[in-house]
């Protein structure tokens, strides 16, 4: 769920609450002291998560960004050396064993 941003209204400072996006509140008691916290706007954070989930989307969404960059050929190494194959047509007729 995204963190909302709330500043109460008696002066001590700003703290963040968890809420789905169709339940947030206009105001919420203050943690401190109490009072009447009101919400302020702001970008909301998403993204920021520690389940692999979200490490996963925050890699995904990097890489649209900042692609690695592969500056050599992968080792050779059992199951990865291909065959050559031919691309000559006339070798695809001769009769196979
Ligand atoms: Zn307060």
């Amino acid at each position: 769920m995204p963190l909302y941003g709330f500043r109460c209204d008696q002066g001590c400072g700003d703290a963040e609450r968890a809420f789905s996006m169709a339940s947030v509140p206009d105001r919420i008691a203050c943690p401190g002291c109490g009072a009447v916290a009101r919400r302020r706007f702001e970008s909301i954070a998403v993204g920021h998560g520690r389940s692999a989930a979200m490490r996963l989307h925050d890699a995904t969404a990097a890489t649209a960004d900042s692609p690695r960059v592969t500056s050599s050929v992968p080792p050779a190494g059992p199951g990865r050396t291909r065959r050559p194959v031919s691309t000559d047509p006339r070798h695809r007729r001769l009769p196979r064993p």
